[in-house]
């Protein structure tokens, strides 16, 4: 494993101080008389974040944080520019103490810009999945790292649920026949299935995965699971009626549809290549809504191209946004979203509660939550990241 981590830029170092903690837990390090600024990188609102101010993820509204902030005497700065290396948020990191990022508009926190921003204490991930967070370099610079663990959850089961169910009944072609006033039943019809009866994985049974399962019970499909790290209880097995798979190939032989539910580590980046694609039953509809780089673009784009792939799904991609170009913008059979699945309107009262929790706790020198914690005292100590050894992500 450490020639594994190697390949994904750790230094010696790094990993030493990943894997052998700093003796003392802290959540505000220590006392300080600079001023604490906390530096925000949020998706732009336009018109509908002003509109609608539960729309608590954009600039617009701040995550609600704003008084609260400024009451605890930091300096708030909320931005949506992130792009290294002339960015809002490359401009306020050298005095940054605190920076609050999110996945659905990420702030890459590189190597690069944690030795640009030798007051980083805190850096919290507003949303579920810190990948985009150099790990290694938390560690190194014993910079906390947490997250809203299981705050959307929900919502990004219910995307998949939405995703499969639209996929394997062609329900995205056939809308478009219609509102472009067509009425071509035989060409809606040709490839659409009905789900019940079919064989489907999800890879990885966490919080999210486990969720999908349970909510696609009742369409009476045969549900399978491979997760090297996580067995569901016997009594889980038998609700669920599911399928254990110790290895990843042996689902993908028999299920039609696959949905991808794990954290982004050295084990799972690029873990969907050409290869294990063909490993996939012919006319496998395939679904991520867990991270762009554990499938690589193209070779996605060229098994739905040659038929391979019958459908591809997800609202995640590297980088994000993605360039105009990107392959999964324009390929055949796609049900591409922006990454919005766990930002839905309740995800983000949840997950904005749940970051000025982790703030709080912050100034106030309380202990963060176990859960929220992806690295703590210089050790990565989420399971979420150590079992499949950890990430940098970031890059
Ligand atoms: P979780 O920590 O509850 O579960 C992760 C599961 O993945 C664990 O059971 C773990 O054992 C398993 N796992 C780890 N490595 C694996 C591997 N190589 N193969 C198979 N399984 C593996 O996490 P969660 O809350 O279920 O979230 C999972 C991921 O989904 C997050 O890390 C994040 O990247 C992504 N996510 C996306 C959105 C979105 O808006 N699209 C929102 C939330 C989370």
């Amino acid at each position: 494993w450490r020639r594994s981590l190697s390949s994904f830029g750790f230094s010696g170092q790094a990993l030493h101080s990943c894997f052998f903690p700093r003796t003392s837990v802290c959540t505000r390090p220590f006392a300080t008389s600079m001023k604490e600024k906390v530096v925000s990188v949020l998706y732009k609102g336009g018109a509908a974040g002003r509109e609608n101010k539960r729309i608590l993820g954009c600039v617009e509204n701040e995550l609600g944080l704003r008084s609260f902030v400024e009451s605890k005497g930091a300096e708030f700065v909320v931005t949506s520019s992130k792009d290294y290396p002339n960015s809002t948020l490359d401009k306020h990191l050298p005095d940054a103490t605190v920076v609050i990022s999110q996945p659905f508009w990420p702030a890459y926190i590189t190597a690069e810009r944690v030795a640009k921003a030798p007051n980083l204490k805190l850096a919290i991930t507003a949303g579920v999945g810190s990948d985009h967070v150099d790990l290694a370099a938390a560690c190194e610079k014993n910079i906390t790292v947490a997250e809203v663990t299981g705050s959307n959850v929900v919502s990004v089961a219910e995307h998949v649920v939405m995703m499969i169910l639209s996929l394997v009944r062609n329900y995205l072609p056939s809308h478009e026949i219609a509102t472009s006033g067509g009425w071509d039943i035989a060409e809606c019809a040709s490839r659409a299935y009905d789900l019940e009866d079919k064989h489907v994985g999800t890879v990885a049974v966490g919080r999210i995965g486990h969720r999908v399962l349970k909510r696609l019970v009742p369409f009476d499909v045969h549900l399978h699971y491979f997760d090297p790290f996580k067995r569901l209880s016997p009594e889980d097995e038998k609700a669920l009626n599911v399928t254990y798979h110790a290895t990843l190939e042996s689902m993908l032989a028999v299920c039609d549809v696959i949905t991808i539910n794990a954290p982004l580590h050295p084990m799972t980046e690029n873990l969907f290549d050409s290869a294990m694609i063909a490993k996939c039953k012919k006319g496998v509809y395939i679904v991520n809504t867990a991270r762009g780089k554990i499938v690589n673009a193209q070779a996605m784009a060229d098994a739905v191209a040659a038929g391979h792939v019958a459908g591809y799904a997800g609202d995640v991609w590297f980088p994000q946004p993605p360039p105009k170009d990107h392959p999964w913008r324009t390929m055949q059979w796609n049900g591409m979203t922006p990454h919005y699945s766990g930002t839905t309107l309740d995800a983000q009262a949840r997950y904005a509660a749940g970051t000025k929790e982790i703030l709080e706790n912050y100034f106030d020198g309380k202990p963060q939550r176990q859960e929220y914690l992806i690295v703590d005292a210089g050790k990565i100590v989420s399971p979420a990241y150590t079992k499949g050894n950890t990430t940098t992500g970031a890059k």
